[in-house]
């Protein structure tokens, strides 16, 4: 299509839809018409409250205050996801946004660690990493140090609804036209078969040069109008279901997402400043809804606000995230279960992909696969991420488990878990975002033990890796004594 995009429409208005709103006017400004169409009548999906920390560049890239945002979202701090009777029933560990320790010389933490193990070391891998020290004793401050090794990244747990909402407000106030109407037909050029409008049920016709689609799991644009083929991943990650539900807050609020393992399926628990969100995943070929509910309500422990809500779901992608003028964003692009928080991030860096190849003087082929490739990329990387925390267990208790553990998965995992297993080293692939820390907390937690380490640790002699390690701890422990608890920490910075 050689032909300057000069209106822009998105369909759909959920965190997707908004998101995208938001970004893109405050990008392109008045050289860009943007018009959002949704149905107050078909609603959003009205889940999703965990996050990673990439957010926060976006929401500084949006110019939003910190506390503001606080406020308007009823958004608490995450530091981790502490992931409990995952390798066996009782036993947990955190996946923290931390980095544990600190690169020595030229390799990383971890062989250090593994070295000193061997030496007589018994601090566990998590015990230098102030996230994770956060975590056990519920603290939390804003902390920026000279090396940021010794930082704390955090994300929030916040009411995606009501993130929306505020994005909605500030993309209207930048000059996004909001239309309201149900979608009932998509046309398309007879020729191109490109889209050339979006006509609603009253009759109206919202025409636009590039379309994003943002109609979460309806995909109407990307799927049923353009026919993407959608790739199924059930055969890795069998979930296809959850039920949400509220539930009264505590008086402590935890700065992390805790994430329940059981006999098939897992559960969430997400702290909010007015209340909690909980749901189950599950697999209807494990587990039916009836014996989900129970699960869920036996395992609640506040009040709950409101019945559960059961939302069904396709694991996988879209074959094609952009084909022809259609680019997808959101739920219409895929669905990858929530126990990494990533479908806000794919949200994100689906955005910011679509910002850095934004089309100047028409679409072009090479652009369009660009993007998708990344997506793919980025996609798959996730899904190994999540397949680990299933596949690599040890629990005898069900099918479930045992039939995770049996499973086939990706080959570009199993060599991961094969350097791993063998050398203790990890490397980064380019698009994934789960960079080496956080394979590794989710291995070792997993219970994958290296069976070696990178022989430059051996030129430390016994006594100056212990004293390494001690002055690293103490480093990791120095913040500790300075910082509020979480609680004091919202109600001090969000009044202020
Ligand atoms: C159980 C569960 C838990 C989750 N937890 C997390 C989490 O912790 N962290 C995270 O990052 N993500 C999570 N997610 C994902 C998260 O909810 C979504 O990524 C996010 O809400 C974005 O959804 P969306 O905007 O793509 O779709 P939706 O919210 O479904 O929005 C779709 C929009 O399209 C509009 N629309 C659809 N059809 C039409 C039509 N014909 N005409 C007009 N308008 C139309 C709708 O009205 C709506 O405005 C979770 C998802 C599920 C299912």
């Amino acid at each position: 299509m050689q032909k300057a995009i000069k209106k822009l429409v998105i369909a759909g208005g959920g965190t997707a839809g908004w998101m995208a709103a938001a970004l893109l006017k405050k990008v392109f400004g008045d050289t860009l018409a943007i018009e959002l169409v949704e149905s107050e009548d078909i609603g959003i999906i009205g889940v999703g409250e965990a996050t990673i920390p990439p957010i926060q560049i976006f929401n500084q890239y949006l110019g939003l205050d910190e506390k503001e945002f606080l406020r308007e979202t009823h958004a608490t701090i995450k530091l981790a996801i502490k992931f409990e009777n995952w390798r066996v029933q009782g036993e947990s560990y955190y996946h923290t946004f931390g980095a544990p320790g600190a690169t020595l010389g030229v390799t990383n933490f971890q062989h250090y660690w593994l070295r000193a193990k061997e030496l007589g070391l018994k601090e566990s891998l998590w015990d230098f990493d102030l996230n994770y020290l956060c975590c056990e004793q519920g603290k939390f401050n804003k902390i920026k140090t000279p090396n940021p090794v010794y930082d704390m990244p955090y994300a929030y747990h916040f009411d995606s609804a009501l993130y929306g909402k505020y994005l909605r407000k500030l993309a209207e106030q930048a000059g996004v036209t909001r239309t309201e109407g149900l979608i009932e037909q998509v046309k398309q050029d007879a020729e191109t078969g490109f889209v050339k409008a979006l006509q609603l049920k009253d009759g109206r016709e919202i025409t636009g040069d590039l379309f994003i689609d943002c109609t979460g799991l309806r995909g109407l644009l990307i799927r049923k109008t353009l026919g993407v083929t959608y790739e199924h991943w059930d055969h890795y990650l069998p979930a296809n279901s959850a039920l949400a539900v509220p539930t009264e807050r505590f008086d402590t609020t935890l700065p992390y997402t805790r994430s329940i393992a059981h006999s098939a399926g897992w559960q969430w628990r997400i702290p909010l400043t007015h209340r909690n969100g909980n749901g189950i995943v599950y697999s209807s070929g494990y587990l039916n809804d009836d014996q989900a509910y129970q699960t869920l309500m036996n395992n609640l422990d506040s009040k709950a606000l409101a019945e559960p809500k059961k939302i069904s779901f396709e694991t996988g992608r879209t074959t094609k995230q952009w084909h022809k003028n259609v680019v997808a964003i959101g739920l219409s692009s895929g669905f990858l279960e929530p126990l990494e928080s990533t479908s806000i991030h794919l949200i994100q860096s689906g955005i910011v992909r679509l910002m850095k190849m934004f089309p100047n003087h028409g679409i072009s082929e090479a652009q369009v696969r660009a993007y998708n490739a990344e997506s793919k990329d980025e996609f798959e990387t996730i899904r190994d991420f999540i397949i680990l925390h299933y596949h690599v267990n040890e629990r005898d208790d069900s099918d479930f488990w045992r039939d995770m553990r049996q499973m086939a998965i990706p080959h570009r995992l199993q060599e991961k878990l094969a350097l791993f297993k063998e050398t203790g080293a990890i490397f980064n692939d380019a698009n994934d975002i789960f960079r080496d820390s956080s394979w590794l907390q989710v291995m070792l937690g997993q219970g994958l033990q290296p069976a070696d380490y990178h022989p430059a640790v051996r030129a430390y002699s016994k006594e100056q890796l212990l004293e390494v390690m001690q002055n690293i701890s103490t480093a990791k422990q120095q913040p500790l004594q300075k910082l509020t608890s979480h609680d004091e920490f919202l109600a001090l910075y969000t009044k202020s």
